[in-house]
C-alpha cells in the first residue's frame, strides 16, 4: 500500500464539491434530484461570452499564454476594476488563475508557512482552513454573531491575536451565510491588519451579487480611509458571469506578492486555460446586461427561498444581503430521530434529507456552523418550491 504524504491526512475533502458530486452521481442514475448544494447559477454562460470562446478557438488562441495571464485579460481586469470598483490597478499587479480558488490557494502558499497563524471567521467557506493547512500554517477560527448578520465578534478576535498571526481572510458577501458586512466592519478589520502587519486576503467572489446597497471593495475602503493595509483581493468570473466550469479567476495586490504567486502558478499549472481567458475578456468588457438580468432573478429567488424556509416549523432564516446562499438554522431538529436513527448533527440531517427527499444541501458543520444547513438557490422558482416541499415532508417524519 502506497504511503501518502502527511498533508493528505491533514487536509479535509471539500464538502461543497463532495455534495455536488453526490448530486451528479444520483442524477446520472436517473434519480430526480434537486440540487441546492453547488454554488453555481443555473443559467448558461451568456451568448456573447460563448461566441468569444468559439472565435478564440477558430483563431488558434489554443496555446499556452503568459504564465500570469494574457495581457488582454489582465488589461480587461484593470478596466473592470476602474469601471466597477473605482480602483486604479496596473496589469503587472494582476494574476489570472484557474479559478479564483487557485488564486486564494496561491496567496496562502506565498504568504504563510509553518509556525504562522491565519485568522478565519466562522462560518467559513470550507476551503479557507484547508488552504491555510496546506501552507503548513494554522487556521485560527474567530466567532461571529449568528443573530446579528454573522458580524465578527471583535472581542473574540482580539483575544486570539498573537505575534504568530500573519494574515486574515475575509469574505463579504459571505459563502455560506450570504451576509454582507458593513463598510465600518471592514474598515475596522483593515485597521487591525495594518496595526499588526497582517496581510489581508479578501475573497470578493460575490462582489456583484449584492441585493441592497452598494458593495465597496476592501482595497477601495483601505485607499479612501488612508489605511494602507496590505491586501490581496481575489475575484471570480464564475458567479457573476455563470462561468463556474470555465475556471477563470484573478487576484490583484502588491506587485511582489502577485509575482511570487505567479512563480508558484507557473510551476503548478503553467497558465490558466487560454480559451477561457479569451472569453473572459469579452465577459469583462462586453455587454453587461445579462449580468443585471441574472442578479434580478437571484434576488427574486432569494426572497422566495427565505420565505419558504421561514414557513418550515422551527426554522429561522435571515434574509441574506448577497451571494446566492440561504443559511437557515435547523438546530430545532438536531437531537431528534428519523426512523430510529438519531440526528446527531447537520451532517446526519443533510444525509437524511438527501436519502429521503433526494434534495442535496451542504451541512453547516462543514462550514464550522453546527445546526445550520446551506441552500444554494440560483435555481428556477418551481424547483425551489418543490425542493422545500420535499424537505418539509422529511421534517414532519422526525420525532
Ligand atoms: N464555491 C462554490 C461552493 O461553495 C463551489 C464549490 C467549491 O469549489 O467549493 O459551492
Amino acid at each position: 500500500m502506497t504511503e501518502f504524504a502527511e498533508r493528505v491526512q491533514r487536509v479535509k475533502p471539500s464538502f461543497t464539491l463532495e455534495m455536488t458530486s453526490r448530486a451528479a452521481e444520483l442524477r446520472a442514475q436517473g434519480v430526480d434530484v434537486i440540487n441546492f448544494s453547488a454554488g453555481q447559477p443555473d443559467f448558461n454562460t451568456p451568448e456573447n461570452i460563448r461566441e468569444a470562446a468559439k472565435t478564440a478557438m477558430d483563431n488558434g488562441e489554443t496555446k499556452y499564454t503568459a504564465g500570469s495571464g494574457t495581457i488582454e485579460l489582465r488589461q480587461a481586469v484593470c478596466t473592470k476594476l476602474k469601471r466597477e470598483n473605482q480602483l486604479e490597478v496596473s496589469p503587472e499587479r494582476v494574476l489570472i488563475s484557474n479559478g479564483e480558488k487557485q488564486s486564494l490557494y496561491l496567496a496562502c502558499q506565498t504568504l504563510f508557512q509553518s509556525g504562522d497563524e491565519v485568522l478565519i471567521f466562522k462560518p467559513y467557506w470550507v476551503s479557507f482552513p484547508e488552504f491555510v493547512t496546506l501552507s503548513d500554517a494554522t487556521p485560527i477560527l474567530i466567532d461571529t454573531d449568528s443573530k446579528n448578520n454573522f458580524e465578527p465578534d471583535f472581542e473574540n478576535l482580539k483575544s486570539k491575536i498573537t505575534d504568530k498571526v500573519k494574515g486574515i481572510i475575509i469574505n463579504s458577501p459571505s459563502n455560506p451565510t450570504g451576509s454582507v458586512w458593513s463598510d465600518e466592519i471592514i474598515i475596522n478589520l483593515l485597521g487591525l491588519a495594518k496595526e499588526n502587519s497582517w496581510t489581508v486576503i479578501s475573497d470578493e467572489c460575490y462582489e456583484r451579487l449584492v441585493f441592497e446597497g452598494e458593495f465597496t471593495s476592501a482595497q477601495k475602503l483601505s485607499d479612501d480611509h488612508h489605511i494602507g493595509a496590505n491586501i490581496i483581493t481575489c475575484m471570480s468570473m464564475s458567479k457573476t458571469y455563470a462561468m463556474t466550469g470555465w475556471r477563470i479567476g484573478y487576484a490583484f495586490g502588491e506587485k511582489s506578492i502577485i509575482k511570487a504567486m505567479g512563480k508558484i502558478q507557473g510551476q503548478a499549472t503553467s497558465c490558466a486555460n487560454a480559451i477561457g481567458q479569451a472569453a473572459s475578456v469579452e465577459a469583462l468588457i462586453g455587454d453587461q446586461s445579462t449580468v443585471e438580468m441574472m442578479i434580478g432573478k437571484f434576488r427574486e429567488r432569494r426572497d422566495l427561498m427565505v420565505s419558504l424556509l421561514n414557513e418550515l416549523p422551527g426554522i429561522t432564516c435571515d434574509t441574506p444581503g448577497g451571494a446566492f446562499y440561504a443559511f437557515p438554522d435547523f438546530s430545532a431538529y438536531i437531537g431528534k430521530s428519523f426512523r430510529g436513527e438519531k440526528i446527531d448533527d447537520s451532517f446526519v440531517l443533510s444525509d437524511v434529507i438527501l436519502n429521503e427527499a433526494k434534495v442535496v444541501t451542504v451541512p453547516g458543520d462543514g462550514f464550522g456552523a453546527p445546526g445550520h444547513i446551506r441552500f444554494s438557490y440560483p435555481l428556477a422558482k418551481n424547483v425551489i418550491r418543490e425542493g422545500i416541499l420535499r424537505v418539509k415532508k422529511v421534517l414532519e417524519q422526525l420525532n
